[in-house]
């Protein structure tokens, strides 16, 4: 993408309005609008960070064997009556009538709903387990939108829903999104923290908050220093389809205490002695196990092999999806700007032509920028006819994972400059061996 035909507002002043770094980075580097309170347009640059945080949601949601779908933001106000949710969900819950003055809302959740649709699609045992999701847009009227879309008013979640014949298929469907959810964030670059957590309006007994570690974040955690190794690479040898080593997987990872403020345990944090840590954290998912809350209430029944009928065992799986843009900038940013982890980064590559009013300089960069293309790397070309102070600037805030130099003095001497946006390291090299490099 050529910078002059794209559209990346870019700021140098800090917002005033914005107290928290990704806040002010995302508004700067031109990721977002705000458009009514709580509520953003995703410009271009962020929408492809968007985009990418979604495809590693939905590999690894595949991979766990949950199935997408697509279920509407718009629901019926006698939908949620069923479950007996309308009255108690409260102000947080936008209300929408429809010109023939029948009551509506813009879901903030969808266990109804899909409560609803599998319910009247489903009457025998031979069609559980499954685990369906969506990623889709949620209102919830927050008192206090605040951070940017850390705490918006729309925001996008994925929500997952399993279905289980009794608790224990329950808990191996709650244990594999476990894992799904460990791998996810891992290869977002980030180290999220399963923590024990309170189940709230949702109900049930068994949940987990994952976090990451953030002095901005909104909660407050407890963890054993166990958890300041990245553990999530352990999830990779475990075979999902194995109930048994799979529980006992998730046992022993969650025997190391970490618990949010609302679930502390004073026995488990006596006994992590000097081992135990507190820190602010940001909740990026939250996964529940609440049994038959659901199935009970809307009367979703099936028969099972010897004739008798229960109610399925639920649970449901959410992470923030946009929640993660903002996340991902507070646990990777300087004082430059993002520095965005290469598996979310909008673009791969910056390339910067030092000087647009040189024919050749303008040359050898548009050159590299066609092979860069031919080799399937994602770049993103300031050729603006603009000074290289300021284009380095934006390439440091915008924060892709390598900048690609090309100036007059090293075309005479037959290289390229290739920075590394994370750790600053420059090198020179020739055209042929950075393009060999960046397509590794
Ligand atoms: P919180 O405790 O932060 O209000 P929640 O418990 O209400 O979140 P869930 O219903 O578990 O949230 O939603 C699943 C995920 O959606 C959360 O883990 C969070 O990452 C994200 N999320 C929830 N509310 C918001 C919001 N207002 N803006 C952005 N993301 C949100
Ligand atoms: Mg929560």
């Amino acid at each position: 993408m050529r910078l002059t035909r794209y559209f990346l507002p870019v700021t140098k002043e800090t917002p005033a309005d914005a107290q928290i770094v990704s806040h002010q980075l995302m508004l700067r580097a031109g990721l977002v609008r705000q458009t009514a309170a709580g509520i953003y347009a995703w410009l271009p640059l962020g929408k492809r960070v968007l985009a990418n945080i979604e495809r590693i949601v939905r590999e690894e949601q595949d991979r766990a064997g949950a199935l997408e779908m697509l279920m509407p933001t718009i629901q019926s106000a006698d939908l949620w009556r069923e479950s007996e949710r309308y009255d108690a969900y409260g102000p947080e819950m936008l209300r929408i009538a429809d010109r023939h003055g029948r009551e509506m809302l813009y879901g903030p959740t969808n266990e109804e709903m899909i409560t609803a649709l599998f319910r009247d699609a489903v009457k025998s045992y031979r069609d559980l387990p499954r685990i369906l999701y969506h990623i889709q847009w949620k209102f919830r009227d927050e008192v206090r939108p605040r951070f940017g879309v850390m705490r918006g008013r729309e925001f996008l979640m994925k929500d997952a829903y399993s279905f289980d014949l009794d608790e224990a298929g329950a808990r191996h469907s709650y244990n594999r999104m476990f894992i799904a959810y460990l791998r996810t964030f891992a290869r977002m670059g980030l180290t999220a923290i399963p923590m024990q957590a309170d189940t709230g309006p949702i109900g049930g007994d068994l949940s987990h908050e994952f976090i990451i570690l953030a002095p901005s974040g909104e909660s407050e955690v407890f963890y054993h220093k166990a958890w300041e190794a990245d553990r999530a690479a352990e999830a990779e040898g475990v075979d999902a389809n194995d109930a048994a080593a799979l529980q006992a997987f998730v046992a022993g990872l969650t025997n190391d205490y970490a618990a949010t403020d609302e679930k502390r345990d004073d026995a488990r944090e006596q006994a992590a002695g000097a081992d135990l840590r507190t820190s602010r954290g940001i909740e990026v998912g939250h996964i529940f196990y609440f049994g038959t809350k659901y199935t009970k209430a809307m009367n979703m029944i099936v028969q099972m092999p010897d004739g008798g009928q229960v109610h399925p065992e639920m649970g449901s799986y959410g992470i923030g999806v946009s929640r993660l843009v903002g996340a991902l900038i507070e646990a990777s940013h300087d004082a430059a700007g993002i520095v965005w982890p290469e598996a979310v980064a909008p673009f791969k590559v910056g390339l910067i032509n030092m000087r647009a009013d040189d024919p050749r300089c303008a040359a050898a960069a548009d050159e590299l920028y066609g092979k860069l293309g031919i080799a399937g790397i994602d770049t993103l070309y300031d050729d603006r006819d603009e000074r290289g102070g300021a284009k380095f600037a934006t390439m440091d805030l915008i924060g892709l994972p390598w900048q690609l130099i090309v100036g007059p003095k090293g075309l005479e001497r037959g290289v390229v400059e290739l920075k590394r946006r994370a750790t600053g390291e420059r090198e020179e090299l020739s055209a042929e061996s950075a393009l060999a490099r960046l397509a590794g």
